[in-house]
């Protein structure tokens, strides 16, 4: 269990002060001219060896990703862009990171950004975050009024300005290049990929995307060097973790852990148990909607980190845990999952396009019973035709869910269908 004094986020539940003289009484805001005048090659370096893996979802290490940005300008600025468009359903630890201890995120945008040789970063942030907007912005203005940012920013020496966007409430916004798109002003649509970002980002120009909980993190890694950071968790699974579980346990809630604890531990120590107790847990959803659930007697001993989910046949993810007991129509709950990602797909793309609204379409007759037993393995084919043949991950997220669902609630289903037929032949 994670020690208090090894907790990054000291204000998640808004308990304190908020303000720069509260975050700054907790120790944020000490030294950054200090580190950043440590240079560009030692920030990296010490990102890499803390082994943060970056927090949006995809697991991918930061400081590698810190160092595909070009080392000299050829003359195009470069930008950080902040993904803050925490739409994946049942994902919400970056909102409380903006409304409650939001000089985390500014100090660790200013770090960042001059390690890549930025001089503006974009916050792109959720357009149904208006609080957490707010609280952002103010926390934003009181830095320009103390010089934290601004002209060299904290006496640093580094230029630095910092932009807050609002989104307008699609999820597809959430998707790096889409976002890229939105900032500019565009639809938000995915690109194709080359280009990357590091190489043709916001405006043509080199630019870094980073989930806010991967950069608020930063400046603690720092200050107490990545070896710290590194010593928590498992081998390629570092440091802390903020979880968000919801669903039928009896104290939902996030909250900052140590990388690799034991689903039991988190939820016992965290959550108050299972909703009526461990034989009741059916299934869990562990890293938000979009990676495929787990048997409830599989997850009991799982271990919440990167690796551990994906040899359980699912995922960390954003660590937005869903937890669901005897009572869930499981069938129905994906199908839900699916109407959602029906409804957000861009259309660009025919799989995705096409794909998500026939998987939706399949999965509502499914919570009927209302099919023939081999459109099971019908719909898992074509689960597999949109997997990975998309422009962006959106079609996988679509996928996934359905196939976790089939994997492991296939006799659910068939029950579902024969229970059907029967009436269906009673009451003939
Ligand atoms: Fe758009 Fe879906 Fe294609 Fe992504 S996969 S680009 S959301 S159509």
């Amino acid at each position: 269990m994670l020690k208090d004094e090894n907790r990054i986020f000291t204000n998640l539940y808004g308990m304190h002060d908020r303000t720069l003289k509260g975050a700054q009484a907790r120790g944020h805001w000490d030294g950054t001219a200090g580190i950043i005048k440590k240079g560009r090659d030692w920030i990296i370096n010490e990102m890499k060896a803390s082994g943060l893996r970056g927090r949006g979802g995809a697991g991918f290490p930061t400081g590698l990703k810190w160092s595909f940005m070009p080392k000299e300008s050829d003359g195009r600025p470069a930008y950080l862009v902040v993904n803050a468009d925490e739409s994946e359903p049942g994902t919400c630890k970056d909102r409380e990171i903006m409304r409650h201890d939001p000089h985390t995120l500014i100090e660790g945008c200013l770090i960042a950004s001059f390690a890549m040789n930025a001089n503006a970063c974009y916050i792109y942030i959720r357009g149904e975050y208006i609080r957490e907007k707010e609280a952002l912005q103010a926390a934003i203005d009181e830095c320009y009024a103390a010089g934290l940012v601004g002209p060299n920013a904290a006496k640093s020496g580094w230029d630095f300005d910092i932009y807050l966007t609002h989104g307008a409430g699609a999820y597809i916004c959430g998707e790096e290049t889409a976002l890229l798109e939105s900032l500019e002003g565009k639809k938000g649509m995915p690109r194709m990929k080359p280009p990357f970002p590091a190489g043709a980002g916001l405006y043509g120009c080199p630019t870094t995307v980073n989930n806010v909980e991967s950069i608020a993190v930063v400046p603690t890694i720092l200050r107490r060097g990545g070896d710290w950071f590194a010593g928590m968790g498992r081998p390629n699974n570092a440091g802390t973790k903020l979880f968000a579980i919801s669903g039928h346990v009896n104290n939902p809630c996030v909250v900052e852990e140590e990388m690799s604890i034991s689903f039991e531990e988190l939820i016992e120590k965290h959550c108050g148990g299972i909703r009526g107790g461990w034989d009741n847990l059916k299934a869990v959803i562990p890293g938000g909607s979009s990676v495929p659930c787990v048997r409830g007697e599989n997850m009991r001993d799982a271990v919440m980190d990167f690796d551990a989910l994906k040899e359980k046949g699912s995922s960390l993810g954003t660590a937005a845990v869903i937890v669901m007991d005897n009572s869930t129509d499981m069938i129905k709950a994906i199908w839900r999952l699916s109407k959602f990602y029906k409804h957000e797909s861009c259309g660009q793309c025919t799989p995705c396009r096409e794909g998500t609204g026939w998987m939706m379409r399949v999965m509502a007759r499914l919570v009927e019973g209302n099919a023939s037993v081999e459109e099971i393995d019908m719909l898992l084919d074509v689960t597999k035709q949109v997997e990975g043949h998309t422009i962006c991950a959106l079609g996988d997220a679509a996928a996934w869910p359905i196939q976790g669902l089939i994997k492991n609630f296939r006799d659910e289903i068939e029950d579902r269908i024969k229970d059907k037929r029967m009436a269906g032949m009673a009451a003939e």
